[in-house]
């Protein structure tokens, strides 16, 4: 089993990060009630359309749709910073 991440490995791991932990580091969340917004780190905007949910431990983006875990968050938002899978990532959206 050595090298092996067992499929339990991620659900465990979201289970204990909190995913308005996880966005907060990476983009400047300010708090709406029971939600988190901030402007979009997938796309320009000026109004903040980015929403961060903790009691369902997700983000979604009404202005380019973007949404997921915090997991989905890290791997898309680290992307976006190497050129190559940055091209990658604006295909998937196109
Ligand atoms: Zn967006």
């Amino acid at each position: 089993m050595a090298g092996l991440i067992p499929e339990s490995f991620i659900d465990e791991l979201l289970q204990r990060v909190d995913i308005v932990d996880v966005i907060g580091a990476r983009v400047q969340l300010k708090r709406a009630g029971k939600e988190y917004q901030a402007r979009c780190p997938f796309h320009d905007e000026r109004s903040p359309s980015f929403t961060v949910v903790p009691q369902k431990q997700f983000y979604h983006c009404f202005g380019c749709g973007a949404h997921g875990s915090a997991l989905k968050f890290v791997m898309d938002y680290e992307g976006v910073s190497f050129p190559t899978r940055s091209s990658n990532w604006r295909r998937r959206r196109a």
